[in-house]
C-alpha cells in the first residue's frame, strides 16, 4: 500500500486526481491539428485567470525561474537598469538573475517580513528624470516570508511619478490562488509556473505579456533563443510551437483552468483566505506570529511562522518529514531556522489544513516546545466551523 499525506509546502502543491489524469495522455503529433485542440483552451484559459484581454500568453517547458529569464531577456538590453526591492529569497533570486545577465539593478533593501515599499519606489522613479530605469520588478507574493505586496499600489506609484518603465510581476505563488489583475494593474509581464496555484506537476513557465512589453521585445538585445517570445508568437499564430511542447502539462493546464472556473475564481480566492485565516489563528494560539510584519501583508497562500527563541524551525520540518511523513517548508536565507513555512495553496480543504496543523503540533511537543497539543487545531476549528461557505452548508 502506498500511503501519502498532503504536502504543506508552498509549491509544488497537491495534484488533484483529475489533473493527474488530464496530464496522462498518449503521444500526439504537435504539428497536427490535434495539438491546437489542447493548446488553445489552455492559452485562452490562462488569459482569463491573469485577467488580460489585450496581452499574450506564452507557455515554456520550464519553471517559474525560466519565466523570470524570459521576462528580462525579451525586453531589456545589456546595461539597462531595473528597479527592485529585496525582501526575501525569491525577490533576491530574480535580482541575482538580472545581475548575471549584465543588467544594472537599483536595489531597494527592505527588511524581510515587509512588502514592496511604495513610497521608496515612487521616490526612486521620480529621481530617475532621465528614465534610465526600464522595468520595475515586483514579487507579488514573497514565498520565503509569506508577504503579499500591493501591485496596484506599485502601478499607482509609477503613474504618480509619470515614469514610463514597464512593470514585471512574479506571481508564481499568487496567481490562481489570490486576486490578480494583469490589465487592471497595468502589469507588463506576469510570471508563474504550473506547480503552485494551477496544482500541476512542475514543468511549465506561464508568462503573460502586455502589448508594451511585446513592443520592447523588438529592440531588446539581451541574448535569447529558447525563451524568445518572437519564436513563440510566430509559431502560435500558425497553430504550432517552436519546439516540442509539454503536451501533457498543457492538457493539464486547460483542465486546471476548468476546475478553477467551475469552483469560481472568487470562491477560489475566498477558500484560500479562509484556509490562511485558519492557519493564522492556529499560529496565534501557539503564541507565535507570522513573519509578515502587519496584517495587510499576510499572504493567503503561505505563512512563514516565526518560532520562539531557542527553537529551530528547520528541526520541526525535518521531524515532520522523518517521523510523520508530512512536508512543511524550511526557512530560507536570512530567516533560515527562524521560521518554518506552512503552504496553504492549491488543492486543500479546511479538513486537510487541520491535519497539517495537528502534525505541526505533534512535532512541537516532540521537540519540547512550549505548545499545548490541540491549541492551534482548536483555534482553526472554531474559525472553520463559523466560516463554512453557504454553498457547502446548503449541499449537506
Ligand atoms: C516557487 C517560486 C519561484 C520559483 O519557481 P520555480 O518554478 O521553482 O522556478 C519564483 N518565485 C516565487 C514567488 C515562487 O514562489
Amino acid at each position: 500500500m502506498s500511503l501519502q499525506n498532503p504536502v504543506f509546502i508552498p509549491g509544488p502543491t497537491n495534484i488533484p486526481e483529475a489533473l493527474r489524469k488530464a496530464c496522462d495522455m498518449p503521444t500526439i503529433d504537435h504539428r497536427s491539428a490535434a495539438f491546437g485542440k489542447v493548446f488553445r483552451p489552455a492559452l485562452e484559459g490562462v488569459k482569463r485567470i491573469l485577467k488580460t484581454a489585450t496581452g499574450e500568453v506564452f507557455l515554456f517547458p520550464s519553471t517559474g525561474t525560466g519565466g523570470w529569464e524570459a521576462a528580462i531577456t525579451n525586453t531589456l538590453s545589456p546595461g539597462d537598469t531595473v528597479l527592485a526591492a529585496r525582501f526575501g529569497m525569491f525577490s533576491h533570486r530574480w535580482i541575482d538573475m538580472c545581475q548575471r545577465h549584465g543588467l544594472k539593478v537599483q536595489i531597494i533593501e527592505t527588511p524581510w517580513g515587509q512588502g514592496a515599499p511604495l513610497a521608496a519606489i515612487e521616490a526612486a522613479l521620480r529621481a530617475d528624470t532621465g528614465h534610465s530605469i526600464k522595468a520595475v520588478l515586483a514579487t507579488h507574493n514573497e514565498t520565503a516570508t509569506g508577504v503579499r505586496s500591493d501591485i496596484a499600489g506599485i502601478r499607482r506609484a509609477m503613474d504618480a511619478a509619470g515614469h514610463p518603465a514597464m512593470l514585471f510581476v512574479d506571481g508564481v505563488s499568487s496567481i490562481a490562488s489570490m486576486p490578480f489583475e494583469m490589465d487592471g494593474w497595468g502589469v507588463d509581464i506576469a510570471v508563474t509556473g504550473s506547480q503552485k496555484g494551477f496544482m500541476l506537476p512542475a514543468g511549465l513557465a506561464i508568462v503573460g505579456v502586455s502589448r508594451k512589453a511585446l513592443d520592447a521585445m523588438e529592440s531588446a538585445t539581451l541574448p535569447r533563443t529558447f525563451f524568445d517570445f518572437r519564436d513563440m508568437a510566430r509559431t502560435y499564430a500558425a497553430g504550432g510551437y517552436p519546439y516540442t511542447p509539454a503536451v501533457g502539462l498543457i492538457a493539464g493546464l486547460a483542465r486546471s483552468v476548468e476546475m478553477l472556473e467551475d469552483e469560481g475564481m472568487e470562491a477560489v480566492f475566498a477558500r484560500h483566505h479562509r484556509l490562511a485565516e485558519g492557519v493564522r489563528r492556529a499560529v496565534a494560539a501557539w503564541g507565535m506570529r507570522p513573519c509578515a510584519a502587519t496584517p495587510d501583508l499576510f499572504s493567503d497562500t503561505v505563512t512563514a511562522v516565526v518560532v520562539p527563541e531557542g527553537c529551530n524551525g528547520t528541526d520541526l520540518v525535518k521531524l515532520a518529514a522523518d517521523k510523520y511523513g508530512m512536508a512543511f517548508g524550511v526557512g530560507l536565507g536570512e530567516v533560515a531556522g527562524k521560521v518554518f513555512r506552512i503552504g496553504h495553496l492549491g488543492m486543500l480543504t479546511d479538513v486537510m489544513v487541520l491535519s497539517g496543523l495537528a502534525t505541526a503540533e505533534m512535532c512541537m511537543a516532540d521537540l519540547g516546545w512550549n505548545v499545548r497539543l490541540g491549541s492551534g487545531v482548536a483555534a482553526a476549528q472554531d474559525w472553520f466551523r463559523g466560516s463554512v461557505p453557504a454553498l457547502a452548508m446548503a449541499a449537506e
